[in-house]
């Protein structure tokens, strides 16, 4: 019986584990940092090993104990990083991590994460949203709306930005470090914190750059429960150095950030339903339990009761 459930729910987690621009690699021993106790999103630990991801030199999946984190125990270098995104982007494709836009903005639009409050000039910090498709699109829909008369949108990402679609939109490309404090309005980090090896700062970083009530979409992976269960589930190490879920955002938000939290619930299902109508299917009736769990009053505080989601999604906003 339970292997039957087992085999049920393995082939249904299969449209959760699809990545077609992970690169498979090995890292080799010269690639890696030296493992650290320190967890790399709280800066404090202590961490546990939880599953192993590559053999030889070994890395594993760490859990922290104290912001629930788990992250890679051995992080890739820097050098090794930038040698691999420049393969990952060879191709010269559209870089984005989602590339239906009318189908995230209005995702944007149901979770609360869009800057209604803002009038006049709105701030968009696209953070690893690859050519900066996605920030463009949301700015120039808030426009059509009559939401805001201008957008400026900040690319924080490898790429040359696109080419805005009208001269109400204006675009800039930065580091995370060269953008001015208390300056954004909305944030979408949109499938990149789990590539950060120093997510730490980077976190710093975001909240930093937030004006009292704007809001940060993010977006990553929630695999470890789905990989602890099925072990040739892939957590596309090297590509992903993180596994973030409901419990290290709950923590996150309430260590005193002067950010609270929004919403927490599972992340959007990649594939759209027209063009990949089984694949949808499966990957949203795997995340429906979880969905149902943090919509009911009584059971929202208790921790995830189905965990086979593989990816979480939450709106943050800045206090005001
Ligand atoms: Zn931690």
């Amino acid at each position: 019986m339970f292997s039957a459930f087992r085999a049920l729910v393995a082939s249904a987690s299969r449209p959760l584990n699809v990545d077609e621009g992970h690169l498979r690699v090995h890292v080799e021993e010269s690639q890696l940092e030296a493992a650290s106790a320190a967890c790399p999103v709280c800066g404090l630990g202590p961490r546990q090993a939880r599953v192993k991801v590559q053999d030889g030199p070994e890395v594993w999946f760490a859990a922290c104990g104290h912001c629930s984190a788990c992250s890679a125990s051995r992080m890739p270098t820097e050098a090794f990083l930038e040698s691999y995104y420049r393969d990952y982007f060879a191709d010269g494709g559209v870089r984005v991590s989602f590339q239906q836009y009318e189908r995230f903005y209005r995702r944007m639009q149901r979770v609360g994460a869009l800057p209604y409050h803002v009038v006049g000039e709105c701030r968009i910090l696209d953070f690893g949203g690859g050519d900066g498709r996605m920030a463009l699109h949301i700015a120039q829909r808030l426009i059509d709306e009559g939401v805001i008369e201008r957008a400026c949108v900040t690319l924080v990402d490898f790429s040359a930005p696109a080419e805005p679609a009208s001269e109400q939109v204006g675009v800039v490309k930065a580091q995370l470090e060269e953008v001015g404090g208390a300056s954004q309005d909305m944030v979408v980090a949109s499938g990149v914190l789990e590539h950060i090896p120093d997510l730490h700062d980077a976190l710093r970083q975001v909240v930093r750059v937030m004006r009292p009530g704007a809001r940060m979409y993010a977006r990553a992976p929630y695999a470890m429960p789905m990989k602890r269960v099925f072990s040739d589930y892939d957590l596309q190490f090297p590509m992903h150095v993180h596994d973030l879920g409901p419990g290290f955002w709950r923590k996150w938000c309430d260590e005193d950030r002067g950010v609270r939290l929004r919403l927490s619930q599972p992340s959007i299902v990649k594939y759209p339903f027209a063009a990949m109508p089984l694949h949808a299917l499966a990957a949203g009736l795997m995340k429906l339990p979880a969905h149902v769990q943090v919509r009911l009053p009584l059971l929202r505080e208790l921790p995830l009761l189905w965990r086979f989601v593989g990816g979480w999604e939450v709106v943050v906003e800045r206090d005001q």
